[in-house]
């Protein structure tokens, strides 16, 4: 680990002004929340900045539901959005993520807003004995590209980086339609939590639209729709501690059996939490029964590119669709 500056500020303008810049890897201040991403990159050299602001006592915690939805400030932790009462009543597509995500351990000391900023999980991305990854060394080529590329995604990529995002929490915020609340030095500004994650593109270092100084400050999520039930499917190698190969997060309202709207996205298949309007339109009006799912799930698949390696996961992510919808609809 190469030694860096550490600033503890005492207020949130304090972190504001300090002009660090999140979502990339190529700034020389870069925010800390609960470091468990953060400090591995840094002790990997896989992020090398000059300082780092941490954020530990200034980014608010609290979760409110109101008839405006429900509010989580960026510090609240994995573990306290997971065991909230009425998150857990309203919300349960949140806390089956959550609850399917790292560990106790990890979650107990996790923010929310670092759980939506961590790194791609590509392996070439945290190898810094791997030349070509443009995400950490823009410009240097893509070793997965033709490599490797079991856990890499099939939708959203590009020449440049077909890096999957990691986070589950992301894939159910993005089914139901959270936004971000950010805080910058001149403005305060909302964006919808999809559109925050830019397509890797020719730029795949860059990940997030934020301005240096701007920090994520809260998640809204809209309200709860009355009788709406979900469903998390995580497949991944090994049943805890591990990240998605693919996951669906479903919310459906059904009545008798019927889909009356629908609400998908899925993880592990591509470069951010990927939302499936098509699937869902397909799928509104539709019985439950399997073979009516499966030709909806169908359309998740239109362009996407396998990689080789990572060719099974455009049917396993049309299976984990068609059991999340199942399941939301109390089929198990
Ligand atoms: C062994 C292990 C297993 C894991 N398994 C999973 C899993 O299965 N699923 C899953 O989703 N995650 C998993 N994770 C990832 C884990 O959820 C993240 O490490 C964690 O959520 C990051 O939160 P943090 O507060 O520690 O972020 P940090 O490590 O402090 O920061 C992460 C990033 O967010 C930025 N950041 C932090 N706060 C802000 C803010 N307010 N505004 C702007 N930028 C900010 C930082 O600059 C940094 O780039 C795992 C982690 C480990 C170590
Ligand atoms: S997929 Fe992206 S993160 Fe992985 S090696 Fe290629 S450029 Fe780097």
């Amino acid at each position: 680990m190469r030694s860096f500056d550490l600033l503890r500020v005492a207020t949130l303008d304090e972190a504001i002004r300090s002009g660090a810049v999140a979502g990339r890897t190529d700034s020389d201040r870069m925010f800390i929340g609960g470091g468990t991403d953060m400090i591995q990159l840094l002790r990997e050299d896989v992020v090398q900045p000059k300082t780092i602001v941490s954020l530990g006592n200034v980014l608010d915690k609290t979760i409110k539901l109101d008839a405006t939805g429900l509010s989580v400030g960026a510090g609240a932790t994995m573990a306290e959005l997971s065991s909230h009462a009425l998150v857990q009543e309203r919300y349960p597509l949140i806390v089956d993520a959550l609850l399917n995500s790292a560990s106790p351990q990890v979650r107990n000391q996790a923010t929310i807003a670092g759980n939506l900023l961590q790194r791609t999980r590509c392996p070439y991305f945290r190898d810094t004995g791997c030349h070509a990854c443009n995400k950490r060394a823009p410009g240097s080529g893509c070793a997965a590209i033709g490599g490797a590329n079991r856990w890499h995604a099939l939708l959203g990529t590009s020449e440049h980086c077909i890096a999957t995002h990691a986070s589950d929490l992301a894939v159910a915020l993005v089914a139901l339609g959270a936004t971000v609340s950010i805080k910058g030095p001149s403005t305060a500004r909302h964006a919808s939590l999809q559109d925050f994650y830019q397509l890797p593109g020719t730029t795949p270092h860059i990940e997030a639209t934020l301005m240096p100084g701007e920090l994520i400050d809260a998640i809204i999520v809209p309200p709860a729709m009355e009788g709406l039930s979900s469903s998390y499917i995580k497949v991944r190698d090994r049943a805890s501690f591990e990240f998605a190969v693919v996951s669906a997060a479903v919310a459906l309202d059904v009545d008798g059996g019927l889909i009356r709207q629908a609400r998908v996205a899925v993880g592990g298949v591509a470069t951010r939490p990927w939302r499936l309007p098509l699937v869902e339109d397909r799928l509104r009006g539709l019985q439950l029964e399997e073979d009516c799912v499966r030709s909806a799930a169908d359309a998740a698949s239109r362009g996407a590119v396998g990689r080789g390696d990572n060719d099974f996961k455009i049917d396993l992510m049309k299976r984990a669709i068609v059991r999340a919808v199942q399941a939301a609809g109390g089929i198990k």
